[in-house]
């Protein structure tokens, strides 16, 4: 593995060591009385030193450093057959040339350049006769050479992995905050499994990812990220669901190895993290991130960051749940557990041509209230409210809108809505034998308004009231028609 250090920056390191070491070459000669400001050996290494220093390294490929090598390593005999400079004393040049290979070309480069070394350190003792003691001094000082290359390789190496590492922690703290932002502003549980699981897949570096949400029915898949058809329905299959069951369980959803094992095998995938979304009372769901081949381990640092991710999921999904709660409450009248006068105005806005609107009020209930007291009126009104609920027709609507004032919303009745409305009495009356009701209906017309609709059928309650109560009255009138003021 080669370091991360740039080439531009081993280039300049290397021409610095070369100006550095020619600058060197000239003062040994000034020392020893021959100074020569064109000696040529000290000249071409501040030349070819400075050239590194300048060259555009990251433009060519990483192998080009090799050159470095080379000159290097041609200049130290050339100084010693040109320059006179005595070879004894380059030790601590090709430990500094070793060590820069181990960091530019990685662990193993020091050993490898042993020969090329070893010839570049003998080539003038042998050219000088001195072969045996050369021979010595090589064996003396190469293997050090070679060992501090090697060690700056390893240093390198381990500071690359590092800093790889990092990098890859701060992207994934990035895909959990993106994900976390991105899961603040959803308002839809399918919404944010998505968003969970691509964040999740990104994490992992998934091939797969899946968001297994509760439903009345058990854990449904709510979303899914990589194309995967292993796991398409959790409860078809009793073994896969108690598997995912247990999962669930678990606080950060985690399976024994033998679960986990029959889980893989189970939906066909080599490896799998499971990880739970957990809200603030109990788990909302569970998180799948799969490959299809073995591979390395995550490290604990992702499964953290996975779970936090699984939890910030967990609390979203939560916050939908409770402003799901709170609007239903408030649309939801409490005595009967049907649509409140609210809800009744938002289902009048949807009105279509040919519904029916029905308004009924109980008679008399005063009466109710005064003899058998009021919780006995309670009693009654709960008991209107489910039996107008049980006996109308699923896209029918029943809302209580004031007191002991219901509104009944008949989907497309027409015409057949007032005989509807009959039944409903008669069978009322068998039913409930303290209070009968009143009823006005209006059928609704394609150029009338929700709002003249309703005031036709509280017209037509007042005519039931006036004509004795305990009746049906059906407004006649054809509507106002569209406003002529518009
Ligand atoms: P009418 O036949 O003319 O409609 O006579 P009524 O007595 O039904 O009408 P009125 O408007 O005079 O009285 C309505 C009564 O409904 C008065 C009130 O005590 C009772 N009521 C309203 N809301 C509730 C409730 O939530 N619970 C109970 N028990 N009674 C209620
Ligand atoms: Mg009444
Ligand atoms: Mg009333």
């Amino acid at each position: 593995m080669t370091t991360s250090l740039p080439s531009s920056a081993l280039g300049r390191v290397a021409g610095l060591f070369m100006i550095l070491a020619g600058l060197g070459a000239f003062a040994l000669r000034a020392a020893s009385g021959e100074w020569n400001m064109l000696d040529p050996v000290p000249v071409a290494s501040v030349l070819f030193g400075a050239m590194a220093c300048a060259a555009p390294w990251d433009r060519w490929p990483r192998a080009a450093l090799f050159s470095i090598v080379a000159a290097t390593l041609l200049l130290k005999p050339a100084a010693a057959f040109f320059s006179g400079l005595d070879p004894h004393t380059h030790g601590v040049y090709y430990a500094i040339l070793s060590m820069w290979i181990g960091v530019a070309f990685g662990r193993g480069a020091p050993l490898a350049s042993t020969l090329p070394m070893l010839a570049s350190y003998l080539a003038p003792m042998w050219l000088v006769e001195a072969p045996v003691v050369g021979l010595a001094t090589a064996l003396a000082v190469l293997p050090g050479c070679i060992v501090a290359g090697e060690i700056a390789a390893w240093v390198a190496n381990r500071a690359t992995a590092a800093e790889r590492e990092s990098s890859e922690r701060a992207g994934k703290m990035g895909s959990l905050v993106d994900a976390t932002l991105a899961m603040a502003s959803s308002h839809e549980p399918d919404q944010l499994a998505r968003l969970a699981a691509i964040g999740i897949a990104d994490l992992y570096s998934a091939d797969v990812a899946m968001v297994l949400l509760e439903g009345e029915e058990g854990l449904r898949v709510a979303a899914r990220q990589g194309v995967f058809d292993g796991l398409t329905d959790p409860s078809a299959d009793p073994e896969l669901a108690l598997l995912l069951w247990r999962a669930l369980q678990h606080p950060d959803g985690a399976l024994e190895p033998e679960d986990l094992e029959q889980l893989q095998k189970g939906i066909g995938l080599a490896e799998l993290h499971t990880k739970s979304l957990r809200g603030s009372a109990s788990a909302q769901g569970l998180v799948l991130a799969g490959h299809r081949e073995e591979r390395e381990a995550p490290d604990p640092v992702t499964h953290y960051v996975a779970q936090t991710l699984a939890t910030q999921a967990g609390l979203a999904l939560d916050r939908i749940d409770s402003a799901r709660e709170l609007r239903d409450e408030t649309l939801r009248d409490a005595l009967t557990g049907l649509g409140n006068r609210r809800a009744a105005m938002a289902a009048l806005e949807r009105l279509e041509p040919n519904d029916v609107l029905a308004l009924i009020d109980l008679d008399h209930f005063k009466r109710v209230n005064d003899s058998f007291g009021h919780a006995a009126g309670d009693r009654v009104l709960r008991t209107l409210g489910t039996f107008l609920r049980d006996s109308l027709r699923d896209p029918d609507g029943v809302f209580r809108i004031g007191g002991e004032e219901f509104l009944a919303i008949l989907s497309g009745a027409d015409e057949d809505g007032a005989s509807v409305i009959r039944r409903l009495l008669e069978r009322w009356r068998r039913l409930e034998r303290v209070t009968t009701f009143s009823a006005g209906v209006a059928v609704h017309r394609a150029d009338d308004t929700a709002e003249r609709t309703l005031g036709r059928a509280d017209k037509a309650l007042y005519e039931a009231k006036d004509a004795g109560r305990n009746c049906v009255v059906q407004d006649k009138s054809e509507g106002e028609g569209p406003d002529k003021s518009l």
